[in-house]
């Protein structure tokens, strides 16, 4: 008995000494291009920063950890490292779309110019840096023509003098869901929000949404704006409901399913949700709840209306049986990077697969 034991402490020695064989670089960026195709994006960094500790020059390493960091939600992370990619081998378009992107979606509309217009430089032909490039240039092009308000969290853009009573109301309207909509979910970001406010028209041209949508958040909070004061009950509930969004975004850049995303801007938006929850409960045929995970906006306004109620309905659900505390712990973990179901069980002590059962 007494040599068995000896033996397998040694067998259980050597086992434990096989990690400390060192990888080389190229070994460490391999598996974290592995990790990348796989949707690990923590193991990647991982991966990819060891690599970097052998091999500081080499753009596929920089670009590996750039897109790792990315997916993690770590935007300034990420810039830096794919604007050392470009700076290494200054044709990789791959990185300067990401690199647009990511400026793009920080509101640095100048900087992301900038990248596509070098990008393009090298790729001429490039189909899609030509298409956001246009978007972006007339976009760029009508901001420049808007008048601001500032208040403490939010910056907003409107066309004209003859908006500006509508503007300060904005304002107002979103100061007060800061607070309200803080309050319920422990969370007040600290980054100025962007909210411009747009025609119908302009609307639909920068954003590109479908005719239903009443508003939209992409990084900025854009909302068309025309009959606003007459109906000013409708123009709060947009505002309220993609605040709620920039919040969730703040705590989690990435990861979100849209149902839990879309629950949420509903629940905090103000408006009755007992209807949504009763028309989710009468739709058929419903939405599964996983094919709820990705965006609305290709569906048609009335599979839109249910998936919307049933998002409603399912965080409703959640927030009566787990409660805001545990959906913040949810969206914080998919903030550190782990994938839903596990956030989703850590938090709630539910498994994901019965909850959507329900
Ligand atoms: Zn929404």
């Amino acid at each position: 008995m007494y040599q068995l034991a000896a033996l397998t402490f040694i067998f259980v020695m050597a086992t434990a000494a096989i990690p400390v064989q060192r990888l080389t670089p190229a070994q460490h960026a391999r598996a974290g291009w592995e990790a990348i195709d796989a949707g690990r994006f923590r193991e990647a960094a991982e991966a990819f920063t060891e690599a970097l500790k052998g091999v500081t020059q080499e753009p596929t390493v920089t670009l590996g950890a750039g897109i790792a960091a990315h997916r993690l939600g770590h935007a300034d992370t990420a810039r830096r490292y794919l604007l050392d990619t470009l700076r290494l081998e200054p044709t990789l378009t791959v990185a300067s779309i990401l690199l647009g992107d990511i400026l793009y979606q920080a509101g640095d509309i100048r900087g992301a110019l900038q990248t596509y217009e070098q990008a393009l430089v090298h790729a001429p032909k490039d189909e899609a840096l030509t298409t956001r490039l246009n978007a972006w240039r007339s976009e760029a092009a009508l901001h420049d023509k808007f008048g601001q308000k500032l208040s403490d969290h939010f910056t907003v853009l409107f066309e004209g003098p003859a908006e500006d009573a509508l503007a300060q109301k904005a304002v107002d309207v979103l100061e007060a869901a800061y607070w309200r909509v803080g309050a319920a979910l422990y969370t007040y970001p600290i980054e100025p929000i962007t909210v411009v406010l747009y025609t119908r028209e302009q609307f639909r041209d920068v954003t590109q949404s479908p005719d239903w949508a009443g508003g939209a958040y992409d990084g900025k909070i854009r909302v068309p704006v025309q009959g606003a004061m007459k109906n000013t009950r409708e123009f709060e509930r947009v505002l309220a409901h993609e605040f709620t969004h920039a919040l969730v975004k703040s705590i989690a850049p990435r990861g979100v399913p849209q149902w839990l995303n879309e629950g949420l801007a509903m629940y905090f938006e103000g408006s009755d949700t007992s209807k949504q929850v009763a028309l989710a409960a009468a739709a058929e045929p419903k939405h599964p709840l996983a094919k709820l995970e990705g965006p609305f906006s290709g569906m048609d306004k009335d599979a839109a209306s249910v998936a919307y109620a049933q998002s409603v309905a399912a965080v409703k659900l959640l927030l009566d049986e787990a409660g805001a505390p545990a959906i913040v712990g949810v969206l914080s973990d998919l903030g550190r990077g782990l994938p839903f179901a596990e956030a989703f069980e850590r938090n709630t002590n539910m498994s994901y697969v019965e909850f959507q059962k329900r």
